[in-house]
């Protein structure tokens, strides 16, 4: 089902004060098309730690209170818009003890409430709004008069009017314009996580390893860096996938291209790769795996150097020919060559 503004009622929100923790991309984007949609400024408040966020919140004309608990205190209605990974630490130990019993919790991702991080009373609503869209376009397509897409569901109905209420800040941050399509947080992190730990390393591996292969079959880095990505083909074949269809747009391909792809992909045996799939989607995302090993190491992605485990998987992906190459010739092809 697709929700659009004439679901959502707005007078919901009357004379409710809305918090948001977080002021980084969804938070200012979220809380300027909140406001612009009629919402008093006098009724919203941010809270941030007393830092650049808070700055910017504060150029903005916004009410800040650097108090988390002080913010929560107050809350109808709190948009939980930090970090993912940060939210249950902050939320658990600083928000939730001090929030009304019948406040209403909005996520923007579904992980932490499926992976039930969070700790709620039963009394109080918990509903995701969960934009399919950068901050920045979130804010940008708002202003523009447009909608962004965007998932919602009611994920704990503590008052019985969750969907109500969740719908009416859908509209208000501008996403029943394109459409809020009813999803849950079991399938936002299904499909997030999917493709985030299933899809896309498989894409990552399949560039690098073509990679490999044609540069031992003797093409140089130029061209393959060229040819792969940075003419940025497969950026303008996911465009017209996204307009035309993902098969039909093969048809503004060559027709060697065409027969080439379309034969191709029939002669491959998905078998295999829907099995590892599986095995992914199950055995490590739904089961919580994924989740729990992220959690052991969270707080060392505040780290610097090699003690912080992202900076050692950028490190280890740096080494391949694919990499490599990219280093030299990026600059070349933005810059010209009198610079390589
Ligand atoms: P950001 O990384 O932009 O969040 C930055 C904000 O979080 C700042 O206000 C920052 O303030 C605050 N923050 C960071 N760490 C802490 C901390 N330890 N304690 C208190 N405040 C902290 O987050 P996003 O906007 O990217 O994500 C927010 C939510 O939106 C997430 O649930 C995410 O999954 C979801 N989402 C994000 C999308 C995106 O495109 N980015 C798209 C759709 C959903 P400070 O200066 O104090 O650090």
């Amino acid at each position: 089902k697709i929700y659009y503004d004439s679901d959502a009622d707005l007078e919901l929100l009357k004379d409710k004060t809305i918090v948001f923790l977080g002021f980084g991309n969804q938070g200012a984007a979220q809380a300027q098309n909140l406001r612009d949609s009629g919402i008093p400024n006098e009724k919203i408040i941010v809270t941030n730690r007393e830092d650049a966020y808070a700055e910017d919140a504060k150029s903005k004309g916004f009410n800040v209170e650097h108090n988390f608990s002080k913010a929560a205190q107050v809350a109808d209605i709190i948009f939980l818009l930090i970090p993912d990974q940060v939210q249950p630490r902050v939320f658990n130990e600083q928000v939730a003890p001090s929030l009304k019993d019948n406040a209403v919790v909005v996520v923007a991702s579904g992980y932490n409430v499926f992976f039930e991080l969070l700790q709620f009373k039963p009394s109080q609503d918990v509903v995701m709004v969960a934009p399919r869209m950068i901050g920045s376009s979130v804010r940008s397509l708002y202003v523009k008069g447009k909608g962004f897409p965007c998932f919602v569901s009611v994920e704990q109905d503590g008052t019985g009017s969750g969907m109500s209420i969740a719908l009416a800040l859908s509209r208000v941050i501008g996403a029943t314009k394109a459409g809020a399509i009813a999803s849950s947080a079991r399938e936002e992190v299904a499909m997030d996580l999917f493709a985030e730990q299933a899809l896309w390393p498989n894409i990552i591996v399949l560039f690098r390893e073509a990679f490999s292969v044609l540069k031992e079959a003797g093409c140089s880095d130029e061209a393959l860096c060229y040819e792969m990505w940075m003419s940025k083909e497969p950026a303008e074949i996911f465009e017209r996938a996204a307009e035309d269809g993902f098969i039909d747009q093969l048809k503004y391909h060559s027709t060697v291209s065409q027969y080439g792809q379309l034969n191709g992909a029939l002669q491959l045996d998905g078998s295999a790769i829907r099995a590892r799939f599986k095995d992914i989607l199950y055995n490590q995302v739904l089961n919580g795996k994924f989740c729990r090993e992220f959690s052991s190491i969270e707080q060392d992605l505040e780290k610097d150097g090699n003690a912080n485990p992202l900076n050692n998987l950028y490190e280890e992906h740096s080494k391949s020919e694919l990499a490599q190459a990219e280093k030299r010739y990026q600059y070349l092809f933005t810059n010209g060559s009198e610079h390589v």
